[in-house]
């Protein structure tokens, strides 16, 4: 069994949720088993070191659950990109358009300087608003893009379309 069909076999679609007619893309299964939440953890900290990242982030919620331990495999540090009002530090803050109006996201603004290397790491890719906005927060801080790694990408909702421009011509991967 390949690790692609590993991960794919432990992410549970779940009908009507959070709201009738989305499916919803489950990771808790694959969480739950060692041997996949270890073989994901590897192949991103695989794409941390070939892309020579020096810190990475993890997008609120899920995003921090898969970038900790990567992380520490990696030997970089972590960076927590939260949803508006959670960080207790001075911060840089990112708004951006959801389906339905606004939403806010911000980052510990001493956490990132010029010259890091950021990987951003999330769960799922789905219209790319929230890997969009933490794209700009690096760059405002002065710090380099290598790269956003998702393990999913909803590749219907056009995310990667939405991202491009804000890549600057770094890869984006969906394992
Ligand atoms: P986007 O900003 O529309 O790309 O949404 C991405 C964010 O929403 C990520 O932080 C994901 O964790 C979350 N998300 C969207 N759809 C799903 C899903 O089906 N399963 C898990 N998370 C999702």
């Amino acid at each position: 069994q390949s690790t692609r069909e590993l991960l794919l076999s432990r992410i549970r679609d779940v009908a009507d949720y959070p709201k009738p007619g989305v499916v919803f893309k489950d990771i808790t299964p694959l969480l739950a088993d060692p041997k996949a939440f270890t073989a994901l953890t590897e192949a991103l900290a695989e794409t941390c070191v070939r892309h020579g990242a020096t810190k990475i982030i993890g997008l609120e919620a899920r995003g921090f659950i898969l970038a900790a331990p990567v992380a520490v495999r990696a030997g970089v540090g972590f960076i927590p990109v939260r949803k508006a009002g959670k960080l207790p530090g001075a911060t840089l803050a990112q708004a951006y358009e959801l389906e339905y109006g606004t939403a806010e996201i911000e980052v510990h603004a001493e956490d990132l300087e010029a010259g890091d290397r950021v990987l951003v790491i999330d769960d799922v890719l789905a219209t790319g608003g929230t890997a969009e906005a933490s794209l700009e927060l690096v760059r405002r801080a002065g710090a380099d893009v290598v790269g956003v790694a998702v393990l999913m990408e909803l590749a219907f909702l056009k995310g990667r379309e939405r991202l491009e421009p804000a890549l600057h011509g770094a890869p984006l991967e969906a394992l």
